[in-house]
């Protein structure tokens, strides 16, 4: 088939064939007008390069796709450095799409899940007044007929996406040690939720520090995009309807609804959200000591618990929850440093990084944020000494990431 007219799907950061409406829109509209079909992989507007762990997650998943995608005839062009707007000015001398369709950002509710006027400032409203239920995921479609030669096309637009050269294999005390194509994050989400013990157990885990298997490493495919949080919600409630809706499953729902609140928040706040002064408008406390910064930016915090933490998330570029509290917390309360700065390099070290639940959870910790124990009052404050007696009391987290004369160099901020 030499079909002329073509219909572009601009992906917008959502690696995935699996429950992509868009791309069922563009398949339906090819199809309707004998078009061939062309996939776009590029930077999403206003989202900021990312990070060498995310980087190197993003190229297996582009990889992966541009295969699959390559087995029905369809192209996939990817250049992850350029914005959708920059990147489809350099396609028009070449091909004109007729139409070009984006996909959107994966979310349980395809609209406000609670009116926009009321949209609360803190969670467990949130929770409460949800109006509507999740949705479900749509299969992947069928692609069959839509492919071409594209002869057309520059042969150099269609090389898989080079892995970025500061990434090295994941070191293997990684607790993300995966590929982050589509693929693995499917066969990742079986395995956690029917495979192992993990989602019946997660209440009682989800706090850990070490390994693959004490929380579900869902993010790291999320913020890729190579895994639809629909699907997810969906196999959690498979999993209820085979076990019931034991706590595990339960709470996992519930931490699935806190990503939902931040994106949610994020949208109806806009600037504010991001702010120095949070939701709460509250005037920064603090010091801007940019060598104290720089020193733990390259992991000298001046605390050995959080030194190890913060070695981790450099090494690997995954931290745990419960690790991602102790850095923000001891960076706000004692070191007393801008909590934006913090947020700003989170989201270039972290493998899942995501700038709506970064600066979502940095701002709660802050004391500017949806915290409710912070409206009017102080950030909460972690007792590091204690905490560690509650998550950690062999020091397991400190044996495997405490600084040594011998760890291999992680990638340096810019
Ligand atoms: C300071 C700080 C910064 C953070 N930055 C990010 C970020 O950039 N990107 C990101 O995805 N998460 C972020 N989180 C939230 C959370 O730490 C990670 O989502 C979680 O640790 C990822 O591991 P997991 O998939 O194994 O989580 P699990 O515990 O297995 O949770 C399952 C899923 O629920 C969602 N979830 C869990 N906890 C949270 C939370 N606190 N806020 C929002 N969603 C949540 C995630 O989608 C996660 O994949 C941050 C938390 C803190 C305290």
């Amino acid at each position: 088939m030499a079909a002329a007219v073509s219909i572009a799907l601009a992906l917008e950061g959502q690696l995935r064939l699996d429950d992509q409406p868009a791309l069922h829109q563009a398949v339906a509209l090819a199809r309707q007008r004998g078009a061939r079909l062309l996939v776009l992989a590029f930077r999403p507007e206003g989202q900021r390069l990312r990070g060498p762990h995310q980087r190197r997650l993003e190229a297996q998943a582009l990889a992966s796709l541009q295969g699959r995608l390559a087995g029905a005839g369809i192209p996939l062009l990817a250049f992850p450095q350029l914005t959708t707007a920059a990147a489809l000015a350099e396609l028009r001398p070449v091909v004109q799409p007729e139409a070009v369709l984006h996909a959107d950002e994966s979310r349980l509710f395809g609209t406000w899940p609670v009116a926009a006027e009321r949209f609360p400032k803190v969670f467990s409203q949130f929770r409460r007044g949800l109006e509507r239920a999740p949705e479900p995921p749509l299969p992947p479609p069928d692609l069959a007929g839509l492919g071409d030669a594209w002869d057309d096309l520059p042969r150099t637009w269609l090389a898989p996406p080079a892995a970025p050269p500061d990434a090295a294999g994941p070191d293997p005390r990684s607790a993300f040690p995966f590929s982050g194509d589509e693929p693995a994050a499917l066969a990742r989400l079986q395995h956690y939720v029917f495979e192992t013990e993990g989602l019946r157990t997660y209440k009682t885990t989800r706090n850990g520090l070490v390994g693959t298997e004490f929380s579900a490493k869902f993010s790291p495919f999320l913020g890729v995009g190579s895994l639809s949080v629909r699907r997810i919600w969906q196999e959690v409630l498979r999993y209820q309807e085979r076990h019931g809706a034991d706590e595990g499953s339960e709470w996992m729902k519930q931490e699935l609804l806190w990503r939902e609140f931040f994106l949610w928040s994020e949208q109806h706040h806009g600037a504010a959200f991001h702010a120095p002064g949070g939701l709460q408008n509250r005037p920064p406390e603090w010091k801007a000591d940019r060598q104290r910064f720089a020193r733990w930016t390259r992991g000298d915090s001046g605390h050995p618990l959080i030194d190890a933490q913060l070695n981790e998330l450099l090494t690997t570029g995954y931290l745990s929850n419960r690790g991602r509290q102790w850095v923000a917390s001891h960076f706000v309360n004692e070191l007393r440093l801008p909590w934006i700065w913090g947020a700003r390099f989170f989201e270039w070290a972290l493998i899942d990084a995501h700038p709506a639940l970064n600066t979502g959870n940095w701002a709660y910790l802050a004391g500017v944020g949806s915290d409710p124990r912070s409206f009017g009052g102080a950030p909460r404050r972690f007792d590091l000494e204690r905490q560690v007696g509650l998550y950690d009391p062999e020091r397991q987290h400190l044996r495997l990431w405490g600084r040594s004369a011998q760890e291999p160099a992680a990638p340096a901020w810019p």
